[in-house]
């Protein structure tokens, strides 16, 4: 087996991964709250959990793959305070909170398989699972960690702390300085200590979301759902917890303490998150008019693009990049990108239709047999290095390097001979297809349309009627494709 090192968000080190059961990975991902379209931001969070999915089932590991929706209980100021996002949207909208969850749910689910994302092993939901959390408050509150004020209850951060805790590890804060940085909106008075974090809210008469419990009616924390979730399908410890770089305060860092006030042990052994995206190298944001939607960028309609970018597109552009990097959104990147995702499908179609061709009069070249093996050995480096996918794919372009060469003649079958050769395809194949999670986008509407022309064009050629055949050669390049003369076979390629 690969030996694969992640970046562990928890020791601020690069960690080899050991999973707590040799075989199996219990993996649990922060999902949407599904009150709005998701945008591109959260894309790229799940991007990078679904290429870790997809490595680690590539390297035999049996991943349960948790992935939750959130809702109810994530309110607009991210922590204590404010209106849920959901309720906020129903009543803003006059549906039911429950009309709104399934409207955004359908969209992320929509969005992210035009993007080629692997589905969860298990996606549930805050909603779904009120009683487990109820009863997490009440054993908190049991163990004297959490207390009830006025029909809410909250985290006790100093109990915990004198229990031998360090809340604030993850994030690397300092409690000191979150206090003198807490502003303590709602719930003023309630808390014992403003950096308290709500387990169970009270529900005012108008809240629309709200369940019986023992200290009245009321709706779970947000922090709370994701605890009792991961507890429930992956343990009271699991392998690999990830979300947005967002999230790592203050959710992730209530987590750590939910966990570990319930089960006495901290319930996650590597934690890791995906870093920001940016936009011509400012943060995303609504306010800037810079947020883009994935279904603007297809449909190229985003007043700062200039044209649409395809899903295969943007997710080879997001996985040129290590995920812990920021990722800046451009034009020029994006153009480059779907350059460079062309050539390498290219690739892949090439691979496809080519046999090996032995030839007993040529003889093995070492040199080209340790290009490819290195580039092989160097794009498993890469998935390996914290899943730098960036040195992934520049390994696989030095082995489409060598596809091109092999079938313009330029590279003899016989000189790889045919072990090195099958090589060379199976780990093309599935670097592109299973690991990076890339496809093959065929416009249809334009595939005969293409193959028409190149009949034509052979047509005007053996009848000498050289204008027409311009006229053809400059269609295909204002189209971003090139008509290649193989040995009077004529085809077709992207430029590069
Ligand atoms: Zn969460």
């Amino acid at each position: 087996m690969q030996s694969l090192k992640i970046y562990n968000t928890l020791t601020r080190e690069k960690e080899v991964f050991q999973p707590l059961h040799p075989t199996h990975v219990g993996l649990y991902v922060c999902g949407p709250t599904v009150y709005n379209y998701v945008h591109l931001g959260n894309v790229r969070t799940f991007l990078t959990f679904d290429v870790l999915v997809r490595y680690l089932r590539h390297i035999g590991y049996q991943v349960r793959y948790v992935r939750n929706l959130t809702d109810v209980g994530h309110l607009t100021g991210d922590s204590d305070e404010g209106e849920d996002k959901i309720g906020r949207m129903a009543r803003l909208e006059k549906l039911e909170p429950m009309e709104i969850v399934h409207r955004y749910t359908d969209d992320f689910h929509q969005v992210l398989s035009k993007f080629n994302f692997l589905p969860p092993s298990i996606e549930p939901t805050a909603t779904g699972h009120i009683v487990e959390q109820i009863e997490a408050v009440k054993a908190l509150i049991e163990k004297g960690l959490a207390y009830e004020s006025n029909g809410s209850v909250y985290f006790d951060i100093e109990k915990y702390n004198q229990n031998g805790q360090d809340y604030g590890k993850l994030s690397g804060r300092i409690l000191e300085d979150l206090l003198s940085e807490t502003r303590d909106l709602d719930g003023v008075g309630e808390k014992r200590n403003p950096l308290d974090f709500a387990l169970w809210k009270k529900a005012a008469p108008d809240h629309l979301m709200r369940w019986p419990s023992p200290w009245g009616l009321g709706f779970p924390g947000w922090h709370l759902e994701c605890t009792c979730m991961s507890t429930k399908y992956l343990g009271t410890q699991f392998d690999i917890h990830g979300g947005g770089m967002d999230l790592k305060f203050p959710h992730h860092e209530c987590e750590i303490a939910q966990g570990t006030g319930l089960n006495g042990v901290s319930p996650v052994k590597y934690w890791m998150h995906s870093n920001m995206l940016t936009v011509n190298g400012q943060k995303m944001s609504k306010s800037l008019g810079n947020s883009f939607l994935p279904n603007e960028l297809f449909a190229g309609s985003h007043h700062l693009l200039e044209q649409p970018y395809s899903p295969m597109t943007t997710r080879f552009f997001m996985l040129q990049s290590q995920y812990r990097s920021t990722l800046d959104f451009s034009n020029e990147a994006l153009k480059a990108a779907q350059k460079g995702y062309k050539r390498l499908l290219n690739g892949l179609r090439l691979l496809r239709e080519m046999e090996y061709v032995a030839d007993e009069s040529v003889s093995i070249d070492p040199k080209q047999v340790e290009e490819i093996e290195k580039a092989i050995a160097g794009a498993y480096d890469g998935m390996n290095d914290d899943l730098n996918t960036a040195v992934t794919i520049a390994n696989l372009f030095t082995l489409l390097k060598k596809i091109n060469q092999l079938y313009m003649g330029q590279s003899q079958f016989a000189q790889l001979g045919a072990e090195v050769f099958e090589k060379l395809k199976a780990t093309y194949l599935t670097f592109f297809l299973d690991i990076l999670g890339l496809k093959e986008e065929r416009n249809e509407a334009f595939e005969p349309l293409v193959n028409g022309l190149l009949d034509l064009y052979r047509d005007f050629k053996t009848q000498k009627q050289y204008d027409k055949v311009d006229q053809i050669r400059s269609v295909f390049k204002q189209n971003g494709l090139v008509i290649k003369d193989l040995k009077q076979r004529i085809d077709w390629a992207y430029e590069e």
